[in-house]
């Protein structure tokens, strides 16, 4: 007789939400993670919650409303003289909005009877658990099934190691509580718009360094074209092809060596992507097979090498993204449950969360061209959308992507305000299979940014109206 009939180990996006679902469906299911505040007290969430997608937004946000009081409201009638910058009600407001939402994931534990134990999960033979608590107690409980959803952390670069005094990591990035006058990042993805964008708003003069030769080579290549420019005007200096050779931190300085070049900043951001999070689990140990990068190796149904033992979210590597790590975690507890379930990764969505944002669902021009698909693309800029006129927002465009013979949409893709939001009028488009003509037959609310995907869509075909 088992303890639970599942235990997850790891609470963020992926775990917790695997562990409501398998509670919802009547599985006794218990849910350990080792999180740890700087309190003391343990934080469910994982590295979303904790130092990931919502502390960011919280910054994104803080500092959007002071680029805009400074930069853009006088464009409004607004005055705004003297504005002042207070970097410590900013972080503190960031740790509020993390402790009201790490907690709430307690609260939904509780509602939904989910057994929430703190401490570090080893896992051993017989699908037993053993778990270290802060304090140094051990003990072992089992269960019929268990789900790995332990995550990834930071990936760190010999030629620049974290002390996260000069060289941070993205929650070293996070905390900053001056702002440096010069601020160096490696890596132009996410992570490194995001917090490059954050610092640069605040006042710091940000140099990104990215090695690869395209900017954001997975996006739509007019859209990475027209962001990266609007990223340059805001400030930001991006240079790509950079070999970064080494860094080293000199009178309180890290001078950084890049393709025969020399730049010197006060701090560095590393963002150079995400490694899985296996430490100290005994997983391979135990039978579990890991790739040659780390990442936990599953099948179809999320299934590890061991009958009954599942892994969801980072750890199985693909799209390193929250919301693609929970809706594994929903099917992995449906087929527990004995459901059919399933999750289509054709449609994820990609956000970052720059101003104004780019997001993309599906595939890109320059992959359907590599596929030989023939497509058709209507495209509609936000300066003709009468919503973002109003709004004084009036950057980008909106691509929609369609199959020359059937009209499905293939893609979509979005640089504007609110493209996060917008987004998934195109995923759940893609995920019924519509064609661009049904999105063109839809019925768009005027004035909303949304026509503009309903523009693009009619575009398609060539009825654009308003451009
Ligand atoms: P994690 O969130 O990493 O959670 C794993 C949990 O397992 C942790 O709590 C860890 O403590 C616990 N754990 C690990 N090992 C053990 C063990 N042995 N015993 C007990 N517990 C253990 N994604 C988005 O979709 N949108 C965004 O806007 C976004 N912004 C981001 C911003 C930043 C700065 C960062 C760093 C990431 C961001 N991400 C974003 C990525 C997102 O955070 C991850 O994709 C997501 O958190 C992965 O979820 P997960 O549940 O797989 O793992
Ligand atoms: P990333 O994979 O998004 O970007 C890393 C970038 O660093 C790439 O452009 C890569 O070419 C570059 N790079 C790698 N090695 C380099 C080197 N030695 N020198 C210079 N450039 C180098 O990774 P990230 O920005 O660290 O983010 C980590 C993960 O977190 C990603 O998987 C991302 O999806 C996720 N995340 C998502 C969001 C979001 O959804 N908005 C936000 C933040 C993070």
């Amino acid at each position: 007789m088992t303890d639970y009939n599942v235990i997850v180990i790891g609470a963020g996006p992926a775990g917790y939400v695997a562990a409501i679902r398998c509670a919802q469906l009547g599985m006794k299911t218990a849910c350990i993670d080792k999180w740890l505040n700087l309190e003391g007290q343990a934080s469910l969430g994982g590295t979303c919650l904790n130092v990931g997608c919502i502390p960011s937004k919280a910054l994104l946000d803080s500092s959007h409303h002071y680029y805009f009081l400074q930069k853009e409201a006088i464009t409004h009638g607004i005055q705004c003289d003297n504005v002042k910058l207070d970097i410590a009600t900013m972080q503190a407001r960031k740790e509020g909005v993390v402790k009201t939402l790490t907690q709430g994931i307690a609260g939904l534990f509780k509602k939904n009877k989910v057994t929430s134990i703190t401490g570090t999960a080893k896992l051993i033979a017989n699908k037993q658990i053993t778990i270290t608590t802060p304090d140094g107690q051990q003990q072992t409980i089992s269960a019929d099934n268990i789900i790995i959803a332990t995550g990834s952390t930071p990936v760190q670069i010999p030629i620049a190691p974290f002390d996260n005094e000069f060289i941070l990591d993205s929650t070293g990035a996070l905390n900053l509580t001056k702002i440096p006058e010069r601020l160096g990042v490696i890596g132009a993805g996410a992570i490194g718009l995001e917090l490059g964008s954050v610092w640069n708003r605040l006042g710091s003069k940000v140099t990104i360094l990215e090695a690869l030769p395209d900017f954001l080579s997975m996006a739509d290549r007019k859209i990475a074209t027209l962001a990266q420019r609007e990223l340059k005007k805001q400030g930001l200096t991006i240079n790509l092809n950079a070999q970064v050779t080494s860094t080293n931190i000199i009178n309180n300085e890290v001078v950084i060596s890049y393709s025969d070049k020399s730049l010197t900043v006060d701090k560095l951001i590393v963002a150079v992507g995400r490694k899985p999070h296996t430490d100290n689990l005994n997983a391979a140990e135990i039978g579990i097979k890991i790739d040659e990068r780390g990442f936990i190796q599953v099948n179809a149904q999320r299934q590890t090498a061991i009958d009954g033992i599942y892994a969801v979210g980072d750890v199985i590597g693909g799209p390193m993204l929250a919301h693609k790590g929970s809706e594994e975690g929903v099917m992995v507890a449906e087929l527990i449950a004995g459901q059919k379930s399933e999750m289509s990764y054709a449609t994820v969505p990609f956000v970052v969360y720059t101003h104004p944002e780019i997001a993309w669902v599906g595939k890109t021009e320059q992959q359907l061209k590599l596929d030989k698909i023939e497509y058709k693309l209507g495209q509609f800029p936000f300066a003709a959308s009468g919503r973002a006129r109003a709004n004084g927002d009036i950057n980008g465009i909106v691509r929609v992507i369609a199959d020359v013979k059937t009209d499905n949409i293939l893609g979509v893709h979005i640089f504007g305000n609110n493209a996060s939001e917008l987004i998934t009028e195109a995923v759940v488009a893609m995920e019924l299979e519509a064609s661009a003509e049904d999105l063109a037959r839809t019925i768009h609310a005027h004035p909303t940014l949304s026509e503009a995907i309903h523009e693009a869509a009619l575009g398609v075909d060539g009825g654009m109206i308003h451009a």
